[in-house]
């Protein structure tokens, strides 16, 4: 059934409307073991190399109930994981549910609902008759699974959606689990909202002449053309691995580069890494984490998705501090500094 797995977890690995660069993750159950996508690989060569790591099942269990830091220090089989690999961060959440088979994606149709401040009565709405569950946003990790735990309380659900982050479906095998995959798929499905195109030339000017990288597509350039898109991207990070691929909040930057520049600047050093020129297009910091890229699309979709009059939650500074282990004082100073000059342009 593994095989089946790597099957399922490399084509959604390759749909960037499901899982964008290393993000979402897999596993199987299977006599003792839970076989769980490794940290830092990508889903979408789960056929190339070795991306799964066992662990021990009993072990992991056995540490969230004691309430231990780290369930899965310990716990992973290394005679059976050669090339020495880490389990993911949420090695704790797939334990925790009970099915053989657990898939966990950043769809961009979830994130689109899981951002709305009315997230549960949308869900609602549209997953009405399956067993699921909504849990609030928490970092991702121990905290994650505790969140989820209690969202379920003991219910038995196949759906979590997770506020600001994603979706996880259960199933007893990999055909269930493709199955319920694209139940909630189609159920939250939402159109992509119409963008004007934006302005490549310009885009590829400003580019080159602040060092950034342009990144073109209907997809991308409505971050840039819309105004509701731009002002949500540019308002907050809005789930986990935009912070950590893209840095806090897209910056809007004039279509004037002497005027862009010490913008830019002080949004790099800051951790910026993406950018929106209003009308013209989106641009990218060429040292952003490979995959960045993925990350930005996947913003696209997801705000293109969500309905104009939707009121967002964004991650709040605290919660973006603790995802990239920032001081979360200097880091609202940082905000803080960002915001005036911009102002000023
Ligand atoms: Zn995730």
């Amino acid at each position: 059934m593994l095989d089946d797995l790597r099957r399922l977890s490399a084509r959604i690995g390759r749909d960037i409307e499901q899982v964008q660069a290393a993000g979402g993750n897999t596993s199987l159950k299977d006599d003792g073991l839970l076989w769980v996508k490794a940290s830092g690989l990508w889903l979408a060569d789960a056929e190339a190399h070795e991306t799964f790591v066992p662990v021990r099942l009993d072990a992991v269990l056995r540490g969230i109930e004691s309430g231990s830091p780290d369930p899965t220090a310990g716990a992973v089989v290394t005679e059976r994981n050669p090339a020495g690999l880490r389990p993911s961060i949420e090695t704790t959440l797939h334990a925790l549910l009970p099915h053989r088979v657990v898939v966990h994606t950043h769809s961009v149709r979830t994130i689109a609902v899981a951002v709305r401040t009315d997230a549960e009565a949308e869900l609602e709405r549209r997953l009405a008759g399956l067993a699921y569950a909504f849990a609030p946003y928490r970092q991702p990790g121990l905290p994650l699974t505790l969140a989820v735990a209690a969202a379920t309380g003991g219910r038995s659900v196949d759906v979590v959606v997770l506020g600001n982050h994603g979706l996880v479906v259960g199933a007893d095998d990999v055909a269930g689990a493709e199955t319920m995959l694209a139940e909630v798929e189609r159920r939250l499905d939402a159109p992509l909202a119409e963008a004007p195109r934006g302005d490549g030339e310009a885009l590829r000017r400003v580019g080159a002449a602040l060092g950034l990288k342009p990144l073109e597509g209907h997809v991308l350039d409505g971050l840039a053309t819309v105004p509701p898109r731009l002002e949500r991207a540019a308002a907050g990070s809005y789930y986990p691995d935009h912070l950590v691929f893209l840095g806090p909040r897209a910056t809007v930057l004039p279509d004037d580069s002497a005027k862009a520049r010490p913008i830019a600047a002080a949004a790099r050093e800051d951790g910026g890494r993406l950018f929106l020129v209003p009308g013209v297009g989106v641009l990218l910091d060429p040292d952003a984490n490979p995959g960045a890229d993925a990350l930005a699309a996947c913003l696209g979709h997801a705000l293109g998705r969500v309905p104009d009059d939707a009121r967002l939650n964004a991650l709040t500074p605290e919660e973006e501090a603790a995802l990239m282990n920032w001081d979360a004082e200097k880091y609202r100073q940082g905000l803080a500094r960002a915001r005036g000059l911009g102002r000023e342009a």
